[in-house]
């Protein structure tokens, strides 16, 4: 049967002439019912997943493999290999050892940011509603298969090549496909003509394409490289990697750097030479000193920080879909939000009507417009109930259902004698809808929206004695009164017809007016403590929305965004300015009502042309262009349409503007703690290139064998190094302003720290080597060695907080550096205290007093670096250091 309907589906690709009957017989599927899970397993089986073919990402072994493929790595292990051939075996063993323990961490930490983009991935994967088994269900995307049953919706990305079933004003945005930039509306009948071309197969959806409007419903014909799109795509565009502004800077830099180092080698390698130094040691050393220095890792510690991050965002609610964002979030300079649902609860309830001149309570005795409103409200409404018996539906619609029942007027019963028999629905360009019923021997039609849209296309009013003229001005200053409590203001009308309109072009004209209801949606709880967190770290809240200025200005005050009498624009008279007359008032506005979607876009460009960075919300079909066009596209992760999601580099899996704030903080910190690294790792090479390069000059032997550098590098670098990724945030991170994208990572005062602290470290070991040399002890190589690496493990805990002591931090807020610390010091004395170890590094045990000279020395670096944040918090030093203002003051502020 099964194979019927595959060689079936393989002879007849000519779907669209076909009907909705035929079809369903080729694909061998009930198109009521639809599959049962069985046979869907069974053809997912032979069809393979639902998905296009992306670049496969690096299996483990190539991970591994990689971590040696740069050019000092291997000229070091060549060298080794040569000198243990020629000479000492044990040595090139031991080297050998350190390369490949280095590695091994390299790879742990790459797999696991491979892991967690992998499982970011997974989490924004694509579902799809489909009816299987009679039963309406939320299936992963990749397990569609051809025969189910898929239900569209305005908003969804067509999941399959699809014949259609149902077209409910079924419209299609078919650009990825066709380059067609209109909307296609689509049918369900057959169409004659085998030759059609794909665009005049409005009987079809294509994979890729966009449902615009409407709702419908299709079956699969066929999924993933058989449909239309994979026989034309090669890789998803989703598959290639893209580099954060912060890896091609560090790229570029590494390579300058890398140059630098290479010639500090090559000038010790010569000294080494002159002053009668063995060549293949002197070579060694160059070379491990090369490896040791060259930051060749820094663009990798990058992406694992920040995909590490992103993983850990999840569990704030922040869905990362584009790693660059992670590090953007820090330079939010503004926040553009919806209001319903982001910053409001979305918990609509109906908190006050009108109707026949008085406001709620209804008189004792219900006149007629009250009786007709709530009836309006029950009929011209989708909401209904889930089988468990809880509303179901958009919350406003949910809110005027309930407020219907509760004053009698049951929809059930409603519709049952005045049935459903055509509509328009809601959309938020003409911000109404309308329903049209049966009703006796003719049709009425019941209308609800936006008061000025509504009352604009009213004639007269009912009251208790009947139609009369409308008085729309009163209305609407009944209606603005309403608005400006904060509540969601919606007119309802009504218009009688003999029979059912041949078209429904004209049916919201000549309207009668019935009533107003005003319904309230509560701030969040966490928005205004939210808000202010964002002004106080230098980011403006901008509030967007569809809604009423009046209400949209309640809100925003209540919120804190606005302060009284701050202006507020409406999209009309934002449509009336031009780019540049816009571009002057941009910065002053922070409320936007009954703004479209479409308009977005104007104010992320004005806001953008301004310099700002601007991250902008949206969940529907239309913010899908402003959302790409953000700095950061913020989707949502409940109500959100597939398009909006697909355009965005982040979705709030709770809707919620507080979390966008948590995300732009923990931005800050993911940011702050790779430059930590990048800052602890380049201070501590600069050290060892110092203690190498300076010594001869001071007439002493090289400080240190080729083993103690590579070591060095591996115990400091890597567990230290790794833990500082858990460092928390810093006291006053979101007090300080955004971070200017094109600012280097060495401002604040970053690279005379390398310089100095580097040069401190060096002059420490050398200080150590000179006293231990000259006064004649043995000892001397154990010392620097020792000296250099424990300075180092009092450099990274100085420099977890950038301003603040370790002291008032707290020794013990960051536990797995502490680890990382004690494990490192225990490490460097086994290499001092075990035998074995005594003779792979060619090291001595130090006596007690040596040992605590060490220690003491070693604790310098420390101190000094304490004090240099003690003068940073005099205002001695760096004077801009994260003191500065932002680029642009608050946006309203003079
Ligand atoms: P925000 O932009 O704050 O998220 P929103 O997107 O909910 O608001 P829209 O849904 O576009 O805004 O609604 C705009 C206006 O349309 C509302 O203020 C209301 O007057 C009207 N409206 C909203 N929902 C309906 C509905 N179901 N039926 C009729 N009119 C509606």
């Amino acid at each position: 049967m099964a194979n019927s309907a595959q060689s079936t589906a393989q002879t007849i690709p000519l779907w669209h002439a076909l009907s909705v009957e035929e079809a369903a017989r080729a694909l061998d599927v009930d198109f009521v019912r639809g599959l049962t899970a069985a046979e869907a397993g069974a053809r997912l089986q032979r069809h393979g997943p639902n998905a296009l073919p992306e670049a496969k990402r690096r299996p483990a072994w190539r991970i591994f493999l990689d971590q040696f493929a740069d050019f000092m790595i291997l000229v070091l292990l060549a060298a080794a290999a040569i000198t243990g051939v020629i000479g000492d075996p044990e040595d090139t063993i031991a080297i050998a050892v350190i390369i490949l323990l280095n590695a091994v961490i390299g790879f742990i930490q790459e797999y696991r940011a491979e892991k967690a983009m992998a499982a970011l991935k997974k989490l924004a994967a694509a579902t799809t509603r489909v009816r299987r088994n009679g039963r309406v269900l939320e299936i992963p995307t990749e397990a569609l298969v051809p025969g189910d049953l898929v239900l569209l919706e305005a908003g969804n990305l067509v999941p399959a090549d699809l014949r259609l079933l149902e077209a409910a004003r079924l419209k299609m945005m078919e650009a990825a496909l066709t380059g067609e930039s209109h909307a296609v509306e689509k049918t369900a009948e057959p169409l004659p003509g085998r030759e059609l071309p794909l665009p005049d197969r409005y009987n079809m959806a294509y994979k890729g394409t966009v449902v615009s409007y409407g709702r419908g419903a299709g079956i699969v014909v066929a999924t993933g490289l058989a449909t239309e799109l994979g026989k034309i795509a090669t890789l998803l565009a989703g598959a290639e990697e893209v580099k954060t502004p912060l890896q091609k800077r560090l790229a570029r830099f590494g390579s300058r750097l890398a140059v630098a180092v290479l010639a500090i080698c090559a000038i010790i390698f010569v000294a080494g030479i002159l002053r009668g130094e063995a060549a293949v040691l002197m070579f060694l050393t160059a070379v491990s000193l090369a490896v040791a220095a060259i930051p060749e890792a820094l663009p990798a510690v990058v992406t694992i920080s920040l995909a590490l991050g992103a993983y850990r965002m999840v569990k704030q609610h922040a869905l990362i879909r584009r790693l660059p964002a992670v590090e953007t979030l820090g330079s939010i300079t503004i926040i553009c939000s919806d209001k319903t649902g982001t910053l409001t609860q979305n918990r609509m309830h109906a908190e006050a009507f009108y109707a026949d001149g008085v406001h709620q309570p209804p008189p004792s005795e219900p006149t007629q417009p009250w009786t007709r409103l709530y009836r309006a409200l029950a009929l011209c409404n989708d909401a209904g109930y889930t089988k468990a018996g809880h509303p179901s539906g958009d919350p406003t619609e949910v809110a005027l259902l309930e407020a219907a029942e509760c004053a009698g007027a049951i929809k059930a019963e409603l519709e049952w004698q005045l049935p459903r028999v055509a509509e328009l629905p809601f959309d938020s360009e003409r911000k109404l809808m309308t329903t049209l019923h049966r009703d006796g021997d003719g049709v009425t039609a019941y209308c609800k929206g936006a008061p000025e849209a509504l009352l604009a296309r009213c004639t007269k009013q009912l009251t208790g004695a009947g139609e009369v003229l409308l008085q729309s001005a009163t209305l609407l200053a009944i209606a603005d009164a309403m608005a400006s409590e904060g509540l969601r203001v919606l007119a309802v009308a009504c218009r009688r017809f003999a029979a059912l309109p041949e078209t429904l072009e004209g049916v919201e004209q000549e309207l009668v007016f019935l009533g107003f209801t005003g319904l309230m949606d509560p701030p969040r709880r966490e928005a205004k403590q939210a808000v202010a967190e964002c002004k106080s770290a230098g980011i403006t809240p901008v509030m967007i929305t569809g809604d009423h200025p009046a209400t949209a200005r309640a809100i925003a005050q209540r919120l804190a965004i606005i302060e009284d009498g701050a202006a507020v624009m409406t999209g009309v008279e934002l449509a009336a300015l031009t780019d540049a007359a816009f571009a002057q008032k941009v910065r002053e506005i922070r409320v936007y009502a009954r703004v479209d979607p479409a308009q977005k876009i104007r104010i992320v460009q004005a806001l953008q042309a301004h310099g700002e960075f601007v991250a902008m919300t949206g969940d529907g079909v239309n913010d899908a262009p402003a959302l790409r066009r953000a700095d950061i596209g913020v989707a949502m992760g409940r109500g959100g349409t597939d398009v909006a999601r697909e355009a965005a580099h982040m979705v709030l899996l709770d809707d919620n503007f507080a979390t966008i704030v948590h995300a732009v903080r923990e931005g800050r910190r993911i940011f702050d703690n790779i430059r930590k690294f990048i800052k602890y790792a380049m201070t501590g090479n600069s050290g060892e290139i110092w203690v190498i390069f300076l010594a001869p000059f001071l007439g002493l032997p090289i400080p240190l064998l080729p083993i103690h550098i590579l070591w060095i590098n591996l115990v400091t670098d890597g567990l230290p190094g790794l833990a500082l990724a858990r460092e928390p945030a810093e006291h006053g991170i979101m007090q300080r302003p955004p971070r200017p994208p094109a600012e280097s990572i060495f401002a604040h005062g970053m690279w005379q720290h390398i310089l100095w602290v580097g040069l401190l470290i060096g002059a420490v070991s050398l200080l150590t080597q000179a006293w231990a040399y000259y006064t004649g002890s043995a000892h001397w190589q154990s010392m620097v060695f020792t000296v250099l690496t424990l300075s180092q493990l009092g450099h990274v805990l100085a420099i977890r907080a950038e301003r603040a002591s370790l002291f008032s931090i707290g020794v013990f807020s960051n536990r797995l550096l502490l680890a990382a610390v004690a494990l490192t010091f225990l490490l460097q004395m086994a290499t001092l205290y075990v035998p074995v170890l005594n003779s792979i590094f060619k090291t001595q045990p130090l006596s007690a007093a040596e040992l605590v000279l060490c220690l003491a020395l070693s604790t310098i670096v420390f101190w000094g670096v304490e004090l240099e944040k003690w003068a940073i918090r005099q205002g001695w030093l760096y004077q801009n250091a994260r003191e500065d203002q932002p680029r642009h003051p608050p946006v309203g502020s003079a």
